[in-house]
């Protein structure tokens, strides 16, 4: 055997579509030691770990708890509790994660009513209010609230009432908009959101808080046939997570992964929610100023953008790949590449969480505008 020497990861700015940068607390809090998952410490923590939650989603739903498994997980988990095979539920998709959601309603046997809006423009609530109006059987809608692929926000509240008015059930993933865009779960009547945990919780990845209200939990508990899934039942998941002291064992929960969680949403706590909304779209603004000034235009029409996801097109005279590989090897930077329609179109810059900072900012700016000048020179810039 040879010998391998411990990973120390290369030194990166995350501003990417996710992960983003995590927070020197939380990275911290990871490394503190495991204890059992039902020691009575672990099961306080869990406890405060819901009450955070609540907050981010602003919910009192009794149902908000993390998922073990990455955003896609959540999305999983509320697709194959909410859809019973033969119903009928309407997927927006103006991106990736739209079609993600068809697949898995699909593979739950439901009957996906397509509502398509182009790559980089919001979902439309009126197309979503004539298919409610063609398909009145529909058993749910499912939107996602801010598309990572292109950088799109989504009206998730219109929708959600013209799915309650319609007597469907709302789903919304709120992967990328959790803490960085302002989302209502109670007052806006969505019935189930799931989301991230690397996006701008600035978390790393592996968790999914979910949170479902008692029209969500009614349908859960009174379905017809069993969810397809066993890890992801509900009905299972709950005797662990709201089990008080009687707990079972469903699964080994991920321990350090969940100090984390609870230190990431203590932070978010301090700064305030709404003061976190606030502090993403100054950013966005502060970014957008240095970007258009550099000569780069945005992809999304300025009242669809997201503030922590901005995407650019690609200028013409780079070349896609090489840029980003300048950037990430010269300024450490990690951008993301664009995603399926835009794929090589457009560079997709994220200001999440901890990355959502005035130095990234300037970093960011001057090393764009850097690989830019030096693609339209033909030579590297010199200092
Ligand atoms: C990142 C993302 C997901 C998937 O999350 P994973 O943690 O990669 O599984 C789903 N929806 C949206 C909108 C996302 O941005």
């Amino acid at each position: 055997m040879p010998t391998f020497s411990s990973f120390v990861p290369p030194r990166r700015v995350l501003m990417g579509p996710g992960p983003s940068d995590v927070s020197p607390r939380v990275l911290e809090a990871l490394s503190r030691p495991t204890i059992g998952h039902l020691d009575p410490a672990f099961i306080s923590l869990m406890e405060e770990i819901k009450q955070l939650l609540r907050y981010a989603f602003q919910t009192e739903n009794e149902l908000t708890m993390p998922i073990s498994g990455p955003g896609t997980a959540g999305m999983e988990t509320c697709v194959v509790n909410l859809v019973e095979p033969g119903e009928k539920v309407i997927v927006c998709q103006n991106g990736v994660f739209g079609g993600r959601l068809k697949e898995m309603v699909k593979r739950c046997g439901g009957l996906v009513i397509p509502v398509d809006d182009p790559w980089g423009r919001a979902v439309d609530p009126e197309k979503v209010e004539t298919a409610l109006r063609a398909h009145p059987d529909t058993a749910v809608v499912a939107v996602v609230h801010a598309e990572t692929s292109t950088g799109a926000l989504s009206d998730v509240a219109t929708i959600a009432a013209l799915a309650r008015n319609a007597g469907a059930l709302s789903i919304v993933d709120a992967v990328t908009s959790l803490g960085g865009s302002e989302l209502r779960t109670d007052d806006w009547g969505i019935d189930a959101v799931y989301s991230g945990t690397q996006k701008c919780l600035s978390v790393p990845p592996g968790l999914s808080p979910i949170t479902l209200n008692d029209r969500a939990v009614a349908k859960v508990r009174g379905r017809k046939t069993p969810v397809q899934s066993w890890f992801m039942d509900l009905n299972l998941i709950l005797g662990y997570w709201t089990g008080g002291a009687q707990r079972s064992y469903h699964h080994t929960a991920p321990i350090n992964a969940l100090y984390g969680l609870h230190e990431g949403l203590r932070v978010l706590a301090e700064e305030g929610i709404e003061k976190s909304w606030a502090r993403h779209t100054a950013n966005h603004h502060a970014l957008r100023a240095g970007l258009e000034s550099a000569g780069l235009t945005f992809a999304v029409p300025e009242a669809e953008r997201l503030p922590q996801l901005n995407s650019i097109l690609v200028p013409d005279v780079v070349d896609d790949a090489a840029s980003r590989k300048a950037l990430l090897e010269r300024f450490g930077l990690e951008i993301g590449a664009g995603l399926g329609a835009l794929a090589g179109k457009v560079w997709r810059i994220g200001l999440m969480g901890y990355a959502s900072r005035r130095e990234n900012i300037d970093l960011c700016v001057e090393a764009v505008e850097t690989v830019v000048r030096e693609a339209v020179t033909g030579m590297p810039h010199v200092q």
